[in-house]
């Protein structure tokens, strides 16, 4: 009934794609709709840019637009990296706030980033696959 998962796609055409899923948050309030249906806050998609989904403490997520406000700091002139490490530390600085995020771009370029303890994550591209859980730790194996 927990966990979340989220994908970012970007097709031959140019084109890219979010979705987010998840089961919320524990003890969360009966009807709660958390950050990840909501546009901006759960995921962001936009040929002009890049794809995103989001995973951690929806309350938080949906006060910064986290999705959109990293897509932000792209529009803006900053690396994947750097846009990822600006707005979830932005979200943990300002709210405490602890979560994730998976992001393609519209060149295809990628980054995984998280300031919960762990994200289990796994991205694909020229026939590679690179997975991880804990910071630091990334596999690289062939597709077959
Ligand atoms: N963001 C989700 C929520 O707050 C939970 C999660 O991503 O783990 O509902």
């Amino acid at each position: 009934n927990l966990g979340t998962v989220g994908a970012v796609a970007l097709d031959r055409k140019g084109n890219v794609a979010y979705a987010t899923s998840t089961g919320g948050i524990i003890n969360k309030m009966v009807g709660r709709v958390g950050d990840t249906p909501c546009i901006g806050s759960g995921g962001y998609a936009d040929n002009d840019i890049g794809a995103i989904s989001t995973t951690g403490h929806g309350e938080s997520i949906l006060k910064v637009n986290l999705a959109r406000l990293t897509l932000f700091h792209i529009e803006q002139g900053k690396t994947l990296e750097e846009a990822a490490d600006l707005s979830l530390g932005y979200m943990k600085s300002r709210l405490k706030g602890l979560g994730g995020l998976i992001l393609v771009s519209k060149t295809g370029d990628w980054v995984v980033k998280w300031t919960s303890a762990s994200m289990p994550w796994a991205a694909a591209k020229d026939g590679k696959l690179h997975s991880g859980i804990d910071l630091d730790e990334t596999t690289v194996t062939d597709l077959p």
